[in-house]
């Protein structure tokens, strides 16, 4: 008598792995765009993601004869083979994201690459394809991902209250736009806009507005004059390892240490080694419990780090990592020490 049998909906299962809640379908749309090359990332939201998720760019679209296998799992245009996940370029490598996303919701998706003369529209539930037509639409793609875990019941008890799946969701766009300035986010909740960060470039080119280096405006535009005016830039290159961002000064320091954003390769991700790395080098100036604010950008070459340790991509590893972290630290010690010399010698004079 047989035992094992191939387990029934099992795709379901696989999505949770990739689709914790309606802020994981943000951040892996969200990714695709940037992938895409978009300039103008739109978000609407109905019931803090729960009823509805749309994502609107204005990227490079989907081809008309790529949509349907876009949906299949393990599918990309991003890398050809396992072979070339140590030269990654892109946010995504997977091909994973929308395979699960389909498996748990019902999308309609809507894409224009600009070769084409007309947009594309499908319509997928429970990951089935269910209609494919023609249609008119701007040059770009736009995503609608509705009741989201309407079929995994497990998962949709498990989602939090609006307040804070929305706090989710923000958190995720607030931190994908201090890595890319110049693109235009916009997120809108049950009609209301939440967040609206212009590209640097657009508003740069505004009379009268401050020649701002791109990153810092975006910091500006998220957090406010108080935080921007209390950052202090630092940079590093050696050839390998690049580091740039900024540190906060003591007055901006923060009871959490969630606060800080540290991406690496432009991605979004958190080690707990690196921000301990920081929070030693801050020890002298701050007071107990109390933790830095930084945004710090760092950039190694793509075979010096690995991604691909958990399925959210929030992880990441680096070549040979006690050596790794032993340079960093005393790069990171330097930064911070010289950054606030300068800083208080700026502020006495
Ligand atoms: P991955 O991002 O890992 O390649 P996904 O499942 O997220 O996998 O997406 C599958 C493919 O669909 C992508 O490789 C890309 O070619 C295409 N795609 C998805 N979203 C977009 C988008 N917003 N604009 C253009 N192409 C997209
Ligand atoms: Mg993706």
């Amino acid at each position: 008598m047989r035992k094992i049998h191939l387990i029934e909906g099992y795709s379901k299962i696989a999505a949770g792995e990739v689709i914790e809640r309606p802020a994981s379908v943000v951040k892996e749309l969200l990714e695709n765009a940037l992938d895409a090359e978009a300039d103008q990332i739109f978000i609407t939201i109905e019931n803090a993601g729960k009823n509805l998720i749309q994502i609107q760019d204005n990227g490079k679209g989907i081809n008309e004869d790529d949509m349907e296998i876009a949906f299949q799992s393990h599918t990309s245009s991003k890398i050809k083979s396992a072979d070339e996940l140590d030269n990654l370029h892109t946010l995504g490598f997977r091909g994973e994201a929308l395979a699960s996303i389909a498996a748990i919701s019902q999308i309609e998706i809507i894409s224009h690459p600009a070769h084409q003369d007309y947009g594309k529209k499908l319509e997928i539930f429970e990951g089935k394809i269910k209609n494919n037509e023609q249609c008119g639409a701007p040059v770009g793609t736009t995503i609608k991902v509705a009741n989201l875990f309407f079929n995994l019941p497990v998962r949709k008890k498990f989602m939090r209250s609006n307040r804070v799946e929305l706090g989710h969701i923000t958190d995720v766009l607030t931190r994908y736009s201090l890595a890319y300035p110049k693109v235009h986010f916009k997120l809108i909740h049950n009609s209301i806009v939440i967040i609206n960060s212009p590209a640097w470039s657009d508003q740069n080119n505004v009379e009268g507005k401050n020649n701002l280096d791109p990153y810092k405006y975006a910091i500006q535009t998220i957090y406010g004059k108080n935080v921007s005016s209390n950052l202090i830039p630092i940079h590093f290159n050696d050839g390998n390892i690049k580091l740039n961002g900024f540190i906060g000064s003591p007055e901006i320091s923060r009871s959490d240490k969630s606060a800080a954003s540290l991406f690496v390769n432009k991605r979004l991700v958190t080690n707990n080694k690196i921000s301990q790395l920081i929070i030693n080098s801050y020890k002298d100036y701050l007071m107990r419990n109390r933790f830095p604010f930084y945004i710090i950008y760092i950039d190694v070459p793509p075979n010096k780090v690995d991604f691909n340790i958990h399925p959210s991509k929030k992880t990441v590893k680096f070549e040979d990592e006690s050596k790794f972290f032993v340079d960093l630290q005393i790069i990171i010690n330097d930064l911070i020490i010289g950054g606030f010399k300068q800083y208080h010698t700026k502020m006495n004079e």
